[in-house]
């Protein structure tokens, strides 16, 4: 946390939530926010509820955002989203990269780094994520790992989209299992992704969000984002009750 830097909070509703979900959660967050937070604040509802979530969030400063999307703008591609239609939709961030992506999906940096660009190009902030297994981490390979997430998901990047960028650190191994980094387990990942932005993005590199994700809490978050380069939380499990993703917002201040 920096004042050159404003708190992301972010929220990953994953694949939870009916329209109606939706709507009550995002209801009862709006609810909740009390004058002076000084947290950007974010949620990322599944597609099936974007529109829904847009329409309440309307006139709020609540921003919307989508887990995913393909890498072209329209096409042949059943199934797929395209980032203009997240544009259309309303969105205003997109994560690219979830380990859940990474896991289930297949995605690989090479096609991390097509969405990122097709993010940036219509319009949208791309949220890039990286991070290691409990075997990387292991055998000592975080840092190698990291530093080619993100070499290759920033790689063809435009001058203009330097400014903007948001990267999420989610070890694999502390998402959704109630493990989290230690502050300064986070703070040490964080600080050599800050140093490998200043390589890529040279001046960008000093306000460029480096979020924190996996098994933030109420509970962990304050020693979290009081790390200097802990600029955020992506959080999962607990942003689908607003009682808790209030409190972490709460907590950036
Ligand atoms: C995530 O979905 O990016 C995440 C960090 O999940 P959780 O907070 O549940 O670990």
């Amino acid at each position: 946390m920096t004042d050159k830097r404003q708190i992301l909070i972010a929220g990953n509703w994953k694949m939870h939530k009916t329209q109606e979900e939706a709507r009550i959660l995002v209801r009862e967050i709006l609810r909740g926010l009390t004058y002076g937070i000084k947290a950007e604040v974010m949620v990322a509802p599944p597609y099936t509820s974007l529109a829904a979530v847009a329409a309440e969030l309307a006139g709020s400063a609540i921003r919307l955002a989508a887990q995913d999307a393909f890498w072209k703008p329209q096409g042949a591609y059943t199934g797929a989203i395209s980032p203009v239609m997240l544009a259309d939709a309303g969105c205003h961030y997109v994560i690219v990269g979830h380990s859940e992506r990474r896991q289930h999906f297949g995605d690989t940096n090479q096609d991390v780094n097509r969405k990122l660009l097709a993010v940036l190009e219509a319009g949208l902030i791309p949220i890039l994520c990286i991070g290691e297994t409990i075997e990387e981490r292991q055998a000592e390979k975080t840092l190698h790992v990291v530093a080619a997430q993100l070499r290759e998901g920033l790689a063809g990047l435009s001058g203009e989209a330097r400014d903007r960028l948001v990267i999420a650190y989610e070890p694999v191994w502390a998402i959704g299992t109630g493990l989290t980094a230690t502050p300064g387990q986070a703070q040490e990942v964080h600080a050599f992704i800050r140093s490998l932005l200043r390589e890529v993005l040279g001046p960008a590199a000093e306000t460029t969000r480096i979020l924190y994700g996996g098994s933030v809490t109420p509970d962990n978050a304050a020693t979290l984002l009081s790390e200097p380069d802990i600029d955020g939380a992506l959080v999962g499990g607990a942003s689908l009750k607003a009682d808790s993703f209030l409190k972490i917002i709460a907590a950036g201040g």
